[in-house]
């Protein structure tokens, strides 16, 4: 069982991150900020897929105004990404920002980042500050591993923000490399005790980027750190949401909706059991998106490719079918409990497991 690192509370609109509150999923909008059609549109939809807490670009001063009217349109709190202008974060704020994510060595001069600091402070919005390994400062010491360069310049940052007395803040050290990222949020959890973003940065392609974003994020929940999630992907940004559920529900962290357990079939299997694998994984999605933040209890399917081992292998499911020929031998918790024909199995499996969750 993981036990997850003790941190600050940090409140972004309704959502609380850190300690032992649910590690939170987030993403970030692909749509310019200005659109405010567009964005909305999107925003919605991954709301609707299990999105929390959303982030949006702000490049201008148009994208910043168009905060309060994207605001209106939402019902997941969002976040207000600045880079270079602090204008940009100021406006943001004062549009209705639920917090925003700086980069500090992006906003060069210490009376603008003072005002920021103390904007958010009087507006109690939070702040992420974000490291990236690819912007860090020249100074941050040639010579050091990644991680440590990384974790010296939060740090140095983190001092700063505190001499202003502002500790509404999240943290993250993002690298594209695995293992720098894994590093540097080791070594800064031993250091601080803010609230962890998780991520690693352009992880690149869905299966690149999940492989990656599964290592990275992945080994750091096992450890118990981590508050709130984003999986980066050059894809659609449905599928970044798709991915995080899974990489929780794996660890058992959070539970979306029933888990299906299939075995890899081999020469005994005599079923097309990736075809009604694919078919059952399907007919379930209404129950993944359904009700996503008050699911409880997770309902454990098998589907094995053979009654030889079939339920033996998955005597942790609820439920499960072990194909023959042509029948399904329905189980549960490993026993038989009836044999059905094989094109009639999964039909009789959603029968069965129809009052789950009271819907059919
Ligand atoms: Fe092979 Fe049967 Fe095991 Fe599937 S359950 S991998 S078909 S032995």
């Amino acid at each position: 069982m993981i036990t997850r690192r003790k941190t600050n509370t940090v409140k972004v609109g309704n959502v609380k991150i850190g300690s032992n509150h649910p590690v939170v999923i987030q993403s970030m909008a692909k749509t310019d900020t200005k659109n405010i059609k567009a964005t909305v549109k999107e925003i919605n939809v991954l709301e609707k897929e299990g999105c929390e807490l959303i982030r949006v670009a702000v490049k201008d001063m148009e994208g910043a105004r168009a905060i309060r009217e994207i605001k209106k349109e939402i019902n997941i709190p969002l976040i207000a990404d600045i880079h270079f202008n602090y204008k940009l974060a100021m406006e943001a704020i004062i549009r209705g920002a639920d917090k925003i994510r700086v980069n500090p060595g992006n906003i060069y001069k210490k009376e603008e980042l003072n005002k920021v600091i103390s904007l958010s402070g009087e507006k109690k919005v939070p702040i992420r500050v974000g490291i990236n390994s690819g912007s860090l400062p020249k100074a941050a010491g040639k010579n050091k591993e990644l991680s440590d360069r990384m974790v010296s310049s939060l740090l140095k940052y983190l001092e700063y923000f505190e001499k202003k007395n502002f500790s509404d803040l999240i943290i993250s050290l993002k690298a594209s490399d695995v293992v720098s990222t894994i590093e540097a949020y080791r070594k800064v959890s031993k250091r601080c005790d803010y609230p962890l973003h998780l991520g690693v940065t352009a992880a690149g392609l869905p299966e690149d980027g999940t492989v990656k974003s599964s290592i990275g994020i992945g080994a750091l929940l096992v450890d118990g750190l981590g508050d709130t999630i984003r999986v980066s992907l050059t894809g659609d940004s449905s599928d970044e949401i798709r991915v995080a559920k899974k990489i929780l529900s794996s660890l058992n962290l959070r539970k979306f909706g029933p888990e299906i357990i299939a075995c890899p079939t081999c020469g005994r299997c005599q079923v097309d059991l990736i075809s009604i694998v694919k078919d059952l994984d399907r007919k379930l999605k209404r129950y993944t998106t359904y009700d996503i933040r008050h699911t409880k209890k997770p309902l454990i399917i098998a589907l094995m490719g053979c009654e030889v081992n079939g339920p033996g292998e998955a005597k942790e499911a609820d439920i499960g079918i072990a194909f023959g020929k042509d029948q399904g031998a329905i189980f549960k918790k490993g026993r038989i409990i009836k044999t059905v024909k094989a094109k009639d199995a999964i039909n009789e499996l959603l029968r069965l497991i129809g009052g789950w969750h009271g819907k059919a």
